[in-house]
């Protein structure tokens, strides 16, 4: 039953365990791929608009090309202008991103810009780009930091390149202006939820676009940042998990930089977003789990609590079984007994004479019987009264149990005042000694009997024995035994006969 409880216990605890391990580890690895499918998410976002800015870029750098080109062929001459503006109102529509062209000349006045008038004294000789070209002789093209446009004060990009005079002199700039509004519509129609960014930087860290648009953000160089310092440094692409110092709010970086042009993008997705249903999930599953297990610990606590209850009732019925056997042998020895004078009663006698007499014939041996009557005992009654009679008989039967010593001896009230004593293994002679034994006792005890001749109680006994081959049937000897005492009555009691 221990064991029971044992192996319950056991079965419950491997159940519960494995139950729960696989939970976590299910609830663990689900949320490695949650994340791992928003880094790919990223990454694949940062490919598609790195691609698409590129190619702006890269637009915006062929039409540059082309204007210096002509500027550098045709010269700058108001002529040459007009027609380079018609050409560019031309070429305008084919790129709906571009805010404008302007052309400036080496000392940065304007000399054209498309679709508005040129405001009266304008200079651009103070802007980073200009400055850049001006400064360098590379004819590559130039990508400038976010600068608030002079004629709308829209935020812009600019890509700009350098033309020379015939002496190969810097001769002045031309620079498109990419709206960052246009960046802007794009970015917001790609869902990256509410803690989301999207960011396009120029490799030195300079922020270009920032969706969601911040206006303190614009011309930002995180350059020093720690996502800035450990991964865009010396990686080209990758993921990365950051909390940010300004908002607080943890986020998953995918970053790729061009192949081409200094240009980083950079798409970022809250973490607690990306982890929502995930957890939800992980929830729900926790929940169930802990449910399930609740249920198995009640139902183990319930088998458990059964059990417990069944040893307690085994045991209890041990006990009372162990309390009725007691019962019962104490009532068998009851049954054996005689009430008043606490001898084996005549049943005891009966079987008692019985085994012994087959044992006799079984072994050989010689069994005796002494069949003992008190004298007198009707007067002793009628002058002392019964109460006092009982008490005699009880006298009487101890003194008869301390005359016979062997355990196999057998001393029994075979009815009224007569006592049968079975001595098994005994003779006739020694039969005799215990009766003369008993008679001295009596005498010694010397219990007052007025009404009997000798003054005092005292007993005949008959004595009758016989050998194993003799005994069958041993109501023989019981009669012999009887004749003996009738002998000794006849010969004027107080005595022991043998038949
Ligand atoms: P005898 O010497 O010839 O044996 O004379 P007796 O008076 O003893 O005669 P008998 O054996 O016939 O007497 C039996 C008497 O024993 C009858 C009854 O008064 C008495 N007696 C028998 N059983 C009991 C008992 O349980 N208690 C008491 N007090 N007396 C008993
Ligand atoms: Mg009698
Ligand atoms: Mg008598």
């Amino acid at each position: 039953m221990k064991r029971d409880i044992h192996l319950v216990m056991l079965l419950l605890l491997i159940v519960g365990s494995s139950l729960a391990s696989l939970t976590l580890w299910k609830v663990v690895a689900s949320r490695d791929r949650v994340l791992e499918e928003a880094d790919i998410h990223g990454l694949n976002l940062t490919q598609a608009l790195a691609t698409y800015s590129e190619g702006i870029v890269r637009q915006s750098s062929l039409l540059l090309l082309g204007l210096v080109e002509r500027l550098e062929t045709e010269g700058s001459e108001p002529a040459q202008i007009q027609r380079l503006t018609a050409l560019v109102d031309r070429q305008e529509p084919l790129m709906p991103q571009l805010s404008g062209v302007t052309i400036y000349d080496k000392h940065g006045h304007w000399l054209m810009s498309s679709n508005r008038p040129i405001p009266v004294g304008a200079n651009s000789s103070d802007r980073a780009y200009f400055i850049h070209h001006r400064d360098d002789p590379s004819r590559e093209p130039f990508i400038g930091p976010p600068i608030r446009s002079r004629s709308n004060q829209e935020w812009v990009m600019t890509v700009s390149r350098r033309f020379n005079d015939a002496h190969g002199e810097f001769a002045g700039v031309v620079a498109v202006t990419l709206g960052v509004e246009n960046f802007l519509r794009l970015f917001g129609k790609i869902d990256i939820g509410q803690e989301g960014a999207i960011g396009l930087s120029y490799t030195d860290g300079t922020l270009l676009v920032r969706y969601p648009f911040r206006e303190q953000d614009m011309g930002r160089n995180f350059s020093q940042s720690p996502i800035y310092k450990k991964f865009l440094v010396d990686k080209s692409v990758g993921t990365t998990s950051y909390t940010s110092s300004l908002d607080g709010v943890e986020r998953l970086y995918a970053f790729r930089k061009s192949d081409t042009l200094p240009l980083i993008t950079t798409v970022a997705l809250g973490k607690r977003e990306v982890l929502a249903a995930w957890r939800l999930e992980a929830m729900l599953s926790i929940g169930v789990v802990t449910s399930l297990l609740g249920l198995t610990g009640i139902i183990g606590w319930l088998l458990i609590r059964d059990i417990r209850r069944r040893i307690q009732v085994e045991g209890e019925l041990r006990v009372t079984q162990q309390q009725l056997l007691c019962s019962n042998q104490q009532l068998e020895l009851l049954a054996m007994k005689d009430s008043l004078t606490g001898l084996a009663n005549r049943r005891c006698f009966d079987e008692t004479l019985a085994i012994e007499a087959r044992r006799a014939q079984r072994e050989g041996t010689t069994l005796a019987l002494l069949m003992i009557d008190l004298d007198y005992f009707k007067l002793y009654n009628d002058s002392l009264g019964h109460v006092a009679g009982d008490a005699c008989l009880q006298s009487v039967g101890r003194v008869l149990e301390a005359c016979v010593r062997r355990p196999s001896d057998l001393v029994a009230r075979y009815g009224g005042e007569e006592i049968a004593v079975i001595l098994p293994n005994t003779d006739a002679e020694g039969a005799g000694a215990v009766a003369q034994l008993i008679l001295t006792r009596l005498e010694q005890l010397n219990i007052p009997h007025g009404a009997s001749p000798f003054g005092r109680v005292s007993v005949s006994v008959g004595i009758a024995s016989a050998m194993g081959a003799e005994q069958e049937p041993y109501q023989r000897l019981i009669k012999a035994a009887d004749r003996a005492l009738y002998s000794a009555k006849s010969a004027g009691r107080n005595r022991f006969a043998i038949d």
